[in-house]
């Protein structure tokens, strides 16, 4: 089943994140196709989680502190989100880059929510220069295995595309590139860790995902999703994502 998810980042106040959530919820309740999920800001889980109790929109994190607790001041850790989020995004560019963690503390992450019962979505992707130098697809998948340092759930694992030349800028990888890198990465992990892995494996492609762009990619034979960042701050446009992915194999 395709999985298209929204990252919020940091937008939304609790009144609107609620009110929002609760739209996208209404509107999209009707595709069951699609498993659909949002991120919204830490603060917004619990009251968004309520209000969507019942329902088939599922809720995310943006992050988590790989501890269970601890002297780790502003963190959220990963025990606190069990049982409140079944997926959590785990090395955002924007945590990469701005936050400065590396694909150790990545890995850190990844496998501290497979523990807690959490499907992570570990985001990878090229940097502009990384793209001209040619060797895009090498270095990706080397972000990508460093980031799974001592990873071993196979069967739940969520990884997602994202080029950071893509990412809010309106300029959407094309297609064809997407499919490259993500048959690349599936066949990668197929021999890290066999066929079944791969076959399980969800691969999502982000950047600047819009619906008049989404079907071209879900179209694509191993790209199995989208995370969606900008668009999914419109309750109709993410509607108009998820409609675009249902009835594509
Ligand atoms: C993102 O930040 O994960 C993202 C894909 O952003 P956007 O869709 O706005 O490019």
């Amino acid at each position: 089943m395709p999985l298209v998810v929204g990252n919020w980042k940091m937008n939304t106040n609790v009144e609107q994140a609620v009110g929002l959530a609760k739209e996208v919820s209404d509107l999209t309740h009707a595709i069951d196709q699609v498993t659909k999920v949002i991120c919204p800001p830490y603060v917004s889980l619990e009251p968004i989680k309520k209000a969507l109790a019942g329902t088939k929109l599922h809720v995310g994190a943006q992050n988590l502190h790989p501890e269970p607790s601890g002297a780790f001041t502003g963190e959220v850790s990963v025990h606190m989100l069990s049982g409140l989020v079944e997926f959590a995004i785990v090395g955002h560019s924007e945590r990469r880059n701005i936050f400065g963690e590396s694909d150790d503390t990545v890995a850190s992450k990844v496998i501290a929510a497979a523990a807690h019962k959490i499907r992570p979505i570990v985001c990878v992707g090229e940097s502009t220069n990384q793209r001209d130098s040619g060797n895009a697809i090498d270095l990706v998948k080397q972000q990508l295995f460093a980031s799974l340092n001592g990873y071993q759930d196979w069967t739940r694992l969520i990884v997602a595309y994202e080029p950071l030349w893509a990412i809010g800028t309106d300029k959407a990888a094309s297609p064809e590139i997407a499919q490259e890198m993500m048959g690349s990465i599936r066949k990668a992990i197929v021999s890290k860790a066999g066929s079944r892995a791969g076959e399980a494996l969800t691969l999502l492609y982000g950047g600047s995902v819009k619906s008049g762009n989404a079907r071209s990619f879900f179209e694509q034979q191993d790209i199995d999703g989208a995370l969606v960042g900008g668009s999914s701050l419109s309750a109709v446009e993410f509607f108009e994502i998820i409609k675009r992915a249902e009835h594509v194999d």
